[in-house]
């Protein structure tokens, strides 16, 4: 049989995770908290399976969960959203953004990618007969270089897919940069993707430039989401996807013969979960202070801390001190020092070395105290 994606392997996230479990290191690698996620929601669950709610649930998502969905729209982006037509429920945000995708990508279209990018996105649009067309962030900030952008655009430019807060580096967008992507997109048939699971998880008291605040975006967008960030469980796939009536009417078709609906009881507790606005609200917070924990930790050690201001990643260069490949040295951390991390090459089909490693810090204060302290063993 032909290979539909023949230079895809299997996700970075899964090879270290494994290698972390064979030589029982301390997994900094995939991104998930190593906390527990609150009882109360684990409990609306338990009730929502008792009371019955355990049958299919609506194709586009249990209703009342997307009218709560649009009231905090509504109260933090200040834009309103039709739920019956504009949001659905899907098994994650990494799916939402596959289906948003096959929903517009015909074959040969041009997809602009930047890269480092989330290890799902080129293989979606490879496996859709497109290409990814890709623009490097720039080390060590990661901002967008949008003069190669516009240069790199062409009349098979069918999308953009942009990812704030950013997984892997942790950077964000800012004002000029929702500038600069509003005159790309104005007059142009290119829709944007925007992956904005880390949407609660951003630091520094820097506001979450969502797509949702500006409706003539939202035009053009599939906004995707994850409630497995929001509420520390990433395990429960649960996520959403907000588009314009039109382009929502197309991701439907694509969704309806995929996964058809999601999980009944754990919409129903998700729906009463969020009348806790503080819940979500305080996440950023207690997501920073562990930002700022692990890196006073790693003080200790010879990594020097790229910035992050958002999501679960910080990004750590060895530069300094070694110049031993990033897969390699990954590997040699998790056997000899106990710590698994995620090199950054990964993030790029050039496998562009950097020196720098993904640190996952959404972890128990004592679960990084021990990490960093066997991270300064390392010299
Ligand atoms: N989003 C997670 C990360 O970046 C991984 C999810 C997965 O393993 N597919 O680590």
């Amino acid at each position: 049989m032909n290979s539909k994606l023949p230079d895809t392997g299997t996700t970075i996230f899964t090879e270290m995770s494994q290698l972390a479990l064979e030589h029982n290191a301390i997994n900094l690698g995939q991104g998930f908290p190593d906390f527990m996620m609150s009882k109360e929601l684990i409990s609306l669950v338990n009730t929502a399976m008792l009371n019955g709610h355990n049958q299919y649930a609506h194709m586009n998502g249990m209703p009342l969960l997307r009218e709560k969905l649009a009231i905090k729209v509504e109260k933090l982006y200040s834009n309103s959203i039709n739920p019956e037509t504009q949001i659905t429920i899907t098994p994650g945000g990494t799916y939402a953004i596959y289906t948003a995708l096959t929903t517009i990508l015909e074959k040969d279209d041009e997809v602009i990618v930047f890269e480092p990018a989330y290890d799902s996105y080129i293989p979606n649009i490879i496996i859709n007969g497109a290409k990814p067309v890709l623009v490097q962030l720039q080390y060590p900030v990661y901002n967008i270089p949008w003069d190669e952008v516009k240069e790199k655009i062409s009349n098979k430019t069918k999308a953009i897919i942009i990812n704030s807060p950013h997984n892997p580096t942790g950077a964000v967008l800012n004002e000029n940069d929702i500038e600069q992507l509003k005159q790309i997109v104005y007059n142009r048939n290119i829709f944007i993707v925007s992956d904005e699971v880390y949407e609660h998880l951003i630091f520094d008291d820097i506001l979450h430039l969502s797509i949702l605040r500006y409706p003539e975006l939202l035009e053009k967008s599939f906004v995707c989401f994850s409630f497995g960030k929001t509420y520390n469980c990433t395990g429960w796939k649960i996520g959403y996807c907000m588009a314009s009536p039109a382009l929502m009417k197309e991701f439907r078709k694509v969704h309806q013969f995929n996964c058809f609906s999601c999980n009944s009881f754990v919409q129903y507790a998700l729906a009463e979960f969020l009348e806790n606005e503080d819940a979500y609200l305080s996440l950023g917070k207690f997501i920073q202070n562990k930002r700022d924990y692990f890196q006073k930790l790693m003080q200790a050690t010879k990594f020097k801390p790229v910035p992050s201001h958002g999501s679960y990643f910080q990004c750590y260069s060895y530069k300094d001190f070694s110049d031993e490949n990033d897969m390699g040295l990954a590997i040699r951390l998790t056997k000899e020092y106990g710590v698994t991390t995620i090199p950054l090459s990964s993030f790029y089909q050039s496998k562009k070395d950097d020196k720098v490693l993904r640190f996952c810090f959404a972890k128990k204060e004592e679960t990084l105290k021990e990490a960093a302290e066997r991270l300064s063993r390392f010299s």
